[in-house]
C-alpha cells in the first residue's frame, strides 16, 4: 500500500466494536431488500469481500404502519423477518465486516398500500406521495406505541446479529426526522414548538436503543443536517447544528449527511463536485467525541485522505462509489488506484430502486446479480477452448465486452469505425453536466490498454468482406444505433414532414457538433427519457429562441426516477426555454412548401384536445427514436456458414437499443456467456427467489 493511504486503514472504534478501517457503506436502497433476500445478502457480502468495513442495510421497516410497498426496502415487523436478515449478517460477518441495519419508521412517506394501516405523523398532513391518504397526529399513547415498535425492532436486530443499530432521522422520510422539523411537526404539547422539545421523541428512542443495544452492538444516529431549503428548512447553521448539540454524545456513531434525497444523492449532472456535502457536515466533529462518517461521492482517495486529515469525518462512507466499485478499499490497499471504477453519478441505481426492480449500475454491471447470475465484479472464468475474439464497435457494449474478453484471456480485436473510443458514453459526455459519464469510456479503455492480448484499431469501419478476412472466428457486433431524423416516435407513427426551410436534425448531428445555423429552434422531445431535455440545456447557452415540444406533461419524465425532473425543468425554465408540455409536433396540415404555406413553421397538436397553434421554426431536433445499426450484422449473419463463423452476437444498443447501463450489461453479458455450456445459457434467465408456500 502506497503510505499516504495507510490513515484510511486505521481501526476506528464504535461504542463497544472496532471497524477494521474507515471505509463504511452507509445504507443505501437496492431494490432487492425483504423480496429478494438471499440477492440482498450476497450482495452486501460483495462489499466487505471488497474491504468495507462496515455494510449497512437500506431502510428497514420496523412495523406495518410503516409499509413502504410496492418498493422493495428491508422489513423486520416481527421474528419471522430474522432468518432472511440473518443471511446477510452471516454472510457480511463471514468476510470480516461489521453488518449496520438501518431501522426506520416513515411516518407519512409511508402509504401503507399493503398493510392498510393507518399513517402516522406528529400533525396532521398528507401522505408525501401521490397517493390518496393522510397521516394522522399522533396521540400520546401512539407515541408510547412507536416506542415501543422501536424497541421490539431493536431487540429483533439483535437477535439477527447485526452490529450496529441505526436511529434514523434523514431525507424528510422518517418519523423522527418529521418530528424534528417545524413545518411538518406543529404540535403544541410536549413533543412539539420549541427545538427541544421536537428532539424529544429522538431522544428517548436513541436512550432506549442504547440500552437494548448493551454490551454488544453500537447505536448509529443518521440525521441530515441540513434540507438545502435555505430559511424555508433545517439548516445546518442554525438547528441542524443544534440537533447535534443537543444529543452529542448519546449516540455510538453520527452518520450525517444532507436532506432530501435528491440532494444526498445529487447526480454529476446538478452537482458535479464530488465531496459536496463536506461544507454542511463539518461541524459536526466540533460537537461530538464520537466517530463522523459523510458521504458526498467519495471515490478519490487523495479526498478521502483529505477529509480524514481534516477533520471532516472519520469514516468515508459510500453508498454510489460502494456500488459502482465493492472493491474500492481493497483496490487502495493493493494500491490499484487506477483500477477503482468510479461512480459518475448518473443514478440509475437509484431509478431501479424507484421502480421496485433490483439495483443495476452503469459502471458495474455485475451489481444486483451476484447471487442470482453468480456474478463476482473482480473474477470471471478463464478462456475455455477459443483463442481469439473480434469485436466491432467501442461504445459502452464493445468496450465492456471486450474488457471481459480480455480478463477471461482470449486474444481481443477491438476495432471502432470512429477516430476515438466510447461510442454513445462518450459522445453524451460532452454534453452540458454530463461530462462525468466519460468515465464509463477511460475505466475500460484505460484497462483494455495494459493488455497485452487486445489490439485496438480506429478509424476502422469494418465492412463484412473484411470482417471474414480477418478469419477471426467469434465476433461480437456491437455497432450501436443512430437517432432519427424522420420523427418517428412513442406518439408519432407516421413521419414528419418539415417545411421549406426548415433544418432537421437529430442528436447525434448535435453531439458531432453539426449546430444549426439559426433559431428559432423547436426541440421535439418524443423519446421523454433524458437525453432531450440535456440537449436543450446544451443548447440554451447558443440559442436564444428555443421550444421544447414534448407529449408528456413535464420535461424528461424519466429523469424523476433518477431524482432530477425537478432540476431539469427548473434548468430550463431559468433558460428561457419555451417550454410547450402535451403536445405532438405536426405540419401545417395541407401545407404547400412550394405555396410558401407550412414554410418555415411547424404545428404544436395538444394531446388532448387535437388544437393546433402554430410555431415559426428555422432548426428543428427531433429527439425520439433510434435506429439500430445492423447492416453488418446481417450481412455477416448471411454468411456465417460460408465465411465459418461459429459465434456472432449482436449486442447493446444495435441489439436493443436502451440505457448506457444497458448496453453495458449486454457487453457483459455476452463476455460472460461466451463459451458457457450450453444448458447453462439456456436455463432460466437468472435464479429467482420463489415464495415459499409455508404459512
Ligand atoms: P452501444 O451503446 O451498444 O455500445 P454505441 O452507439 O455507443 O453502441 O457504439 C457503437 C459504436 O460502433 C460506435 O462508436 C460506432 O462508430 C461503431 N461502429 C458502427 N459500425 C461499425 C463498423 N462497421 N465497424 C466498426 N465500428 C463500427
Ligand atoms: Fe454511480 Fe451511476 Fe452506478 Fe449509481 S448507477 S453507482 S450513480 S455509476
Amino acid at each position: 500500500m502506497n503510505d499516504k493511504y495507510s490513515i484510511l486503514f486505521e481501526p476506528v472504534k464504535i461504542g463497544p466494536l472496532t471497524a477494521r478501517n474507515r471505509f463504511y457503506q452507509v445504507p443505501h436502497c437496492c431494490g432487492l431488500g425483504h423480496v429478494r433476500p438471499q440477492a440482498h445478502a450476497a450482495m452486501r457480502a460483495m462489499k466487505a469481500e471488497g474491504g468495507w468495513a462496515v455494510v449497512s442495510t437500506e431502510e428497514t421497516e420496523i412495523h406495518p404502519s410503516s409499509d413502504l410497498s410496492p418498493y422493495a426496502e428491508q422489513r423486520i415487523w416481527d421474528e419471522h423477518d430474522i432468518p432472511a436478515l440473518r443471511l446477510m449478517t452471516n454472510a457480511v460477518h463471514e468476510k470480516g465486516a461489521l453488518a449496520a441495519i438501518e431501522l426506520a419508521h416513515n411516518g407519512a412517506h409511508a402509504p401503507n398500500l399493503l398493510s392498510r394501516a393507518p399513517l402516522f405523523a406528529p400533525s396532521d398532513i398528507s401522505l408525501d406521495l401521490a397517493h390518496p391518504r393522510q397521516a394522522r397526529a399522533m396521540s400520546i399513547r401512539e407515541i408510547g406505541e412507536f416506542r415501543r415498535w422501536h424497541r421490539d425492532a431493536v431487540r429483533r436486530a439483535r437477535d439477527a446479529d447485526f452490529d450496529i443499530i441505526y436511529v434514523y432521522a434523514g431525507h424528510r422520510m422518517s418519523l423522527l426526522h418529521h418530528f424534528l422539523l417545524s413545518d411538518i411537526n406543529t404540535r403544541t404539547d410536549e413533543y412539539g414548538g420549541s427545538l427541544e422539545n421536537r428532539t424529544r421523541l429522538l431522544r428517548e428512542v436513541l436512550e432506549e436503543t442504547l440500552e437494548i443495544a448493551g454490551d454488544n452492538c453500537a447505536v448509529a444516529m443518521r440525521f441530515a443536517v441540513d434540507e438545502m431549503r435555505g430559511a424555508d428548512g433545517m439548516q445546518a447553521a442554525e438547528e441542524g447544528r443544534a440537533v447535534v448539540e443537543l444529543l452529542a454524545e448519546l449516540p455510538d456513531l453520527w452518520d450525517v449527511n444532507v436532506s432530501d434525497w435528491s440532494n444526498d444523492s445529487a447526480t454529476t449532472r446538478y452537482q458535479p463536485s464530488d465531496g459536496y456535502q463536506t461544507s454542511y457536515i463539518e461541524f459536526v466533529k466540533q460537537v461530538t467525541s464520537k466517530p463522523v462518517v459523510g458521504v458526498g461521492r467519495l471515490s478519490s482517495p487523495d479526498q478521502m485522505v483529505s477529509l480524514i486529515k481534516r477533520g471532516v469525518m472519520d469514516f468515508i462512507g459510500a453508498a454510489r462509489p460502494s456500488i459502482a466499485d465493492p472493491f474500492l478499499p481493497k483496490k487502495i490497499a493493493e494500491n490499484r488506484i487506477d483500477e477503482i471504477r468510479e461512480c459518475i453519478g448518473c443514478n440509475i441505481c437509484v431509478a431501479a430502486d424507484n421502480t421496485g426492480v433490483p439495483i443495476r449500475c452503469t459502471q458495474n454491471p455485475t451489481m444486483g446479480e451476484e447471487w442470482r447470475r453468480g456474478w463476482h465484479p473482480e473474477r470471471i472464468e478463464a478462456k475455455r477452448h477459443e483463442q481469439s475474439t473480434l469485436v466491432i464497435g467501442a461504445g459502452p457494449a464493445g468496450l465492456e465486452c471486450a474488457t471481459q474478453l480480455a480478463r477471461r484471456g482470449y486474444h481481443v480485436t477491438l476495432a471502432e469505425a470512429a477516430d476515438n473510443l466510447g461510442g454513445r458514453a462518450l459522445a453524451e459526455s460532452g454534453l452540458k453536466g454530463l461530462g462525468a459519464w466519460r468515465r464509463v469510456v477511460d475505466n475500460r479503455v484505460y484497462e483494455l490498454r495494459q493488455r497485452a492480448n487486445v489490439d485496438i484499431y480506429t478509424d476502422s469501419a469494418l465492412s463484412a468482406e473484411q470482417v471474414v478476412e480477418l478469419a477471426i472466428k467469434n465476433v461480437f457486433v456491437a455497432t450501436g444505433a443512430k437517432w432519427l431524423g424522420n420523427g418517428l416516435g412513442r406518439s408519432n407513427r407516421q413521419p414528419l414532414t418539415p417545411g421549406k426551410n426548415i433544418s432537421v436534425f437529430t442528436p447525434d448531428d448535435i453531439m458531432a457538433g453539426n449546430l444549426p445555423a439559426d433559431g428559432p429552434l423547436i426541440i421535439y422531445d418524443d423519446d421523454q427519457i433524458y437525453l432531450g431535455g440535456v440537449l436543450a440545456e446544451h443548447l440554451s447557452a447558443m440559442y436564444a429562441d428555443i421550444s421544447f415540444v414534448t407529449p408528456a406533461s413535464v420535461v424528461s419524465p424519466w429523469t424523476e426516477h433518477t431524482l432530477e425532473q425537478e432540476r431539469v425543468q427548473a434548468a430550463l425554465m431559468h433558460a428561457g426555454v419555451q417550454l410547450k408540455p402535451n403536445c405532438t409536433l405536426g405540419s401545417v396540415p395541407g401545407g404547400d412548401a412550394a405555396a410558401g404555406s407550412g414554410d418555415g413553421v411547424m404545428q404544436t397538436i395538444c394531446t388532448y384536445t387535437g388544437n393546433r397553434h402554430t410555431l415559426p421554426c428555422a432548426s428543428l431536433l427531433l429527439v425520439t427514436e433510434r435506429c439500430r445499426e445492423i447492416t453488418l450484422y446481417d450481412e455477416l449473419k448471411s454468411m456465417q456458414d460460408t465465411a465459418a463463423i461459429r459465434t456472432l452476437e449482436l449486442i447493446g444498443d444495435a441489439a436493443s437499443p436502451g440505457l448506457i447501463a444497458d448496453a453495458v450489461y449486454a457487453g457483459h453479458l455476452a463476455a460472460r456467456d461466451f463459451e458457457a455450456d450450453a444448458a447453462v445459457v439456456e436455463r432460466a434467465l437468472f435464479r429467482r427467489e420463489i415464495i415459499s408456500l409455508k404459512s
